[in-house]
């Protein structure tokens, strides 16, 4: 056989195939596609997530790593990993939905699932009902015969109010109704599957990568067939992980549980601090005994309450963002879950949309800082925070 050009040679390179031992770590499969030896055997691959990969947006075994360990994690049958936080609740809402289909929702929710349930009732006729996450009863009253989806957070920013999943689900037993939980804030210390929810929601960027350098997403579910319908909608949707970003979350999940129990601790630690300042009225953190739902949080997350704190400075408004500009070590940023320590001042950036009376009724004040607690030394947090309240009265 004649010895081939170099131009071909080039775009043909061997690909080793390990022979005798086996990488220990997960493979980055940054490819995006797949070959085979017969035309069948790429037939079949079509048929569906089982199959052999063969096109990364239908399954790429590096996203798969990711999917299994979380699918394990949260003791579900199967996963989704999305590009996004956002892409997975897409995935799930305008999968699992049509037009004329009830959906009940928690109020209170991350802004970007608000406005897709506010989209999804303003364009594609979906009914929102909307409940504070407390109380079974209001769930069963909102209960219609086309209602198909319960819709909640196990931890909602920035009041960190903490829903009582089990009951809330429980309200619905025996209605056919599936229950999506957004567990981004308390990954490893709260299973919903655990406690009646179907689904589990996840934004990878926040907790689970850890480290400020991805976005991503994941669903986990309950019943593979409810997997098998979100996974050939996101297949239309192309709202697929990318294979990088799905390794850095794999990558992180190694760190998670020292990190998430390290920041919970650290959290909990500056809540007290805060609460006994005399700049500051109300710290709003699960782990502190004056927290409106202390003893249900101790009961559904007995390893930790996460590291997002939120108080109320006495200085109102302008304290807050004072406040927000004024810390050195902590970064000024919208994110959460990250080794380093992020605020905010939702008034006047998140929730900036809101009214005074709208801010009210979320139970957000206008002095209310978000803090995101990192992985630095609580000594070291406390003298900023306390340098930057001390500026900001
Ligand atoms: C950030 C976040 C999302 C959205 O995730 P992205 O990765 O930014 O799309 C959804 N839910 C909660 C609770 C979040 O904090």
């Amino acid at each position: 056989m004649t010895e081939r050009d170099p131009q071909t040679r080039a775009v043909h390179p061997p690909v080793p195939v390990p022979a005798g031992s086996r990488p220990l770590g997960v493979p980055i499969y940054q490819g995006h596609l797949f070959g085979f030896e017969s035309a069948d055997a790429l037939a079949a691959a079509f048929q569906g997530p089982d199959e052999a990969f063969f096109y990364s947006r239908m399954g790429n075994p590096t996203v798969r790593a990711l999917e299994e360990a979380l699918a394990d994690l949260e003791g579900g049958a199967r996963a989704l990993a999305t590009a996004s936080g956002m892409g997975a609740i897409n995935a799930v809402l305008t999968g699992l939905l049509r037009s004329g289909d009830h959906v009940i929702a928690q109020a209170s929710l991350y802004g970007g699932t608000h406005a897709l349930l506010n989209d999804l009732a303003d364009r594609w006729g979906v009914e929102v009902t909307r409940v504070g996450g407390d109380d079974p009863a209001e769930v069963r009253d909102a209960l219609r015969p086309h209602t198909r989806l319960l819709y909640l957070e196990t931890i909602s920013n920035p009041t960190t109010h903490v829903t009582d999943v089990p009951a809330l689900t429980a309200a619905l037993a025996g209605s056919g109704v599936l229950t999506a939980v957004d567990n981004t804030f308390s990954p490893l210390l709260f299973a919903p599957l655990a406690h009646g929810a179907d689904i589990v929601l996840h934004s990878t960027t926040k907790y689970i990568g850890g480290h400020g350098d991805i976005l991503g997403g994941a669903a986990v579910f309950a019943d593979a067939a409810v997997h098998r319908r979100v996974w050939e909608h996101s297949v239309e949707l192309g709202s697929t992980a990318d294979p990088f970003a799905a390794w850095l979350a794999v990558r992180g999940l190694a760190t998670l549980p020292m990190r998430i129990a390290r920041q919970s601790a650290t959290a909990r630690d500056l809540a007290g601090r805060l609460a006994a300042h005399p700049s500051v009225t109300r710290v709003h953190y699960p782990g502190v005994p004056d927290h409106p739902q202390h003893d249900l949080a101790e009961r559904l997350l007995p390893y930790g309450h996460g590291g997002v704190l939120s108080f109320e400075l006495a200085g109102g408004r302008d304290a807050g963002r004072v406040f927000t500009e004024a810390v050195r070590l902590i970064s000024l940023g919208p994110s959460l879950g990250d080794v380093a320590s992020l605020v905010m001042h939702p008034a006047s950036t998140s929730h900036r949309q809101l009214d005074a009376a709208a801010l009210a009724a979320a139970g957000i004040g206008e002095g209310t800082v978000r803090l995101s607690v990192g992985l630095e030394a609580p000594d070291d947090l406390w003298a900023d925070i306390e340098e930057a309240l001390a500026k900001a009265v």
